[in-house]
């Protein structure tokens, strides 16, 4: 098998399991350790030194290494991405029937688009927290089953939806159902604990979501393309660690690479293991407390952010949507994303830095920039530059149907992702000063 292909085959496995952004930090601490990095637990104390570590915080993990040639105050260079994506949560009391049917209520978790979880076979997945003796555990949980379902409305009961559109309310029309009177169980929450509970536990409470269960696969008459959940942006993070862990098997350095992955970019960052918390500034300034004397300052204004995120390819059916300028397409390179409204933080050093690394590693790049009458969605990108003051670059691969159930992106615009991180953290600071 050629490298290409297991490496393809190697994402595809990581995003059929990462169904909750507490599994994707799971999977990809488990891509560290193989690589010999080290787990750092916040609640230690941390003594400095030289080798490669990782710290999981709620669904997020930031990992680095500090190679022998390279001292912190050269900067970092900084990967980062998001771990979570929208979807639909179970809520804190799983219960509920009628007609027959039992069902429990959800919440919907981001800008999700609703109609892609209709009539598809859903599982469950996330954590769920238990006691025993007086003691919290924590657990990841995973129901890889279709037990859950959310039927559409046969056409015949709704007759007008195909020209005035499905419109979902999420209270109402969004309870799966997951078994009837026959049932054993009398809730979804007694499932759970049929399933997961050992003799002396209690199921205190969870984190819970839904997720097709339906595996990702290779699409298009060149199988050219990637059809998965998640791909907004677990390709990131999957192709962010496999980078770095590259890159310290091999890459000389001149700046710390380092990569963050967080969770709640999809409600707003504002978490305490988000973008916008002290994750990020703590971990740095933890590493720089060792050696004493380490100039903070200094290390961050040589440092640098990449904040890979998912770009909107045109779409053939509604070109209107796109800036006819500034169109970007499947396998056709890069985004690197552009707004003056500071919803990309990509500044014209940004850009420019961001096409010089792709011209000497012959990647091919294109610009993004949303329609000018259209609201731009946003990212980490400003959150994480705005908290830290540092240089950031928004950029990402183009794909489909962002925020469905089942998305669409290019197969080698993966492989210019990685090649593209790969030469961004072994690179020096920003500008020639
Ligand atoms: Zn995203």
């Amino acid at each position: 098998m050629t490298k290409g292909h297991s490496e393809m085959e190697a994402l595809m496995g990581f995003m059929d399991r990462s169904t909750s952004p507490f599994h994707a930090a799971h999977e990809l601490s488990m891509l560290l350790d193989d690589a010999g990095f080290t787990q750092l637990d916040e609640t230690n104390r941390w003594d400095s030194r030289n080798g490669s570590y990782y710290v999981i915080r709620d669904g997020s993990i930031i990992a680095w290494a500090l190679p022998d040639s390279v001292s912190v105050e050269d900067g970092f260079t900084i990967v980062a991405g998001h771990t979570d994506s929208p979807n639909l949560r179970l809520k804190p009391i799983l219960s509920g029937e009628i007609s027959g049917l039992k069902q429990f209520g959800i919440e919907v978790y981001g800008g999700a688009l609703l109609n892609t979880w209709l009539d598809r076979d859903l599982g469950v997945s996330g954590r769920i927290v238990t006691s025993s003796n007086g003691k919290l555990k924590e657990r990841l949980l995973m129901i890889s089953e279709p037990v859950c379902r959310i039927p559409q409305l046969a056409i015949h009961l709704d007759r007008n939806v195909n020209e005035k559109g499905l419109v979902l309310n999420p209270q109402q029309h969004l309870r799966p159902i997951w078994g009837d009177e026959h049932s054993i169980q009398e809730s979804f929450s007694d499932v759970l604990r049929e399933r997961v509970l050992e003799n002396d536990e209690y199921l205190e409470s969870w984190d819970l979501m839904l997720h097709d269960i339906q595996p990702c696969a290779l699409a298009g008459i060149d199988n050219q393309w990637l059809s998965s959940a998640r791909i907004d942006n677990l390709v990131s993070c999957f192709s962010a660690i496999s980078s770095l862990i590259e890159s310290t098997s091999r890459s000389s350095h001149a700046r710390v690479p380092m990569v963050a992955l967080f969770n709640h970019e999809e409600v707003g960052s504002n978490s305490t293991a988000g973008a916008a918390s002290n994750f990020l500034p703590s971990v740095l300034d933890r590493i720089l407390e060792n050696p004493i004397g380490a100039d903070k300052h200094k290390t961050l204004a040589k440092s640098s952010l990449l904040s890979s995120d998912g770009a909107h390819a045109t779409h053939p059916n509604y070109p209107e949507k796109h800036d006819l300028d500034h169109q970007v397409f499947m396998n056709a390179g890069l985004a690197i994303k552009r707004n003056s409204n500071e919803r990309y933080a990509t500044t014209a050093k940004g850009q420019g830095f961001a096409q010089l690394l792709c011209k000497s590693a012959d990647i091919p790049f294109q610009i993004f920039s949303n329609r000018s009458d259209i609201p731009c969605g946003s990212t980490i990108g400003p959150i994480a530059s705005t908290r830290l003051g540092i240089e950031t670059i928004d950029m990402g691969i183009p794909q489909f149907a962002m925020h469905s159930s089942r998305e669409l992106c290019g197969i080698t615009d993966i492989k210019y992702l990685q090649k593209f991180m790969l030469s961004y953290l072994g690179s020096g600071s920003l500008l020639d000063t």
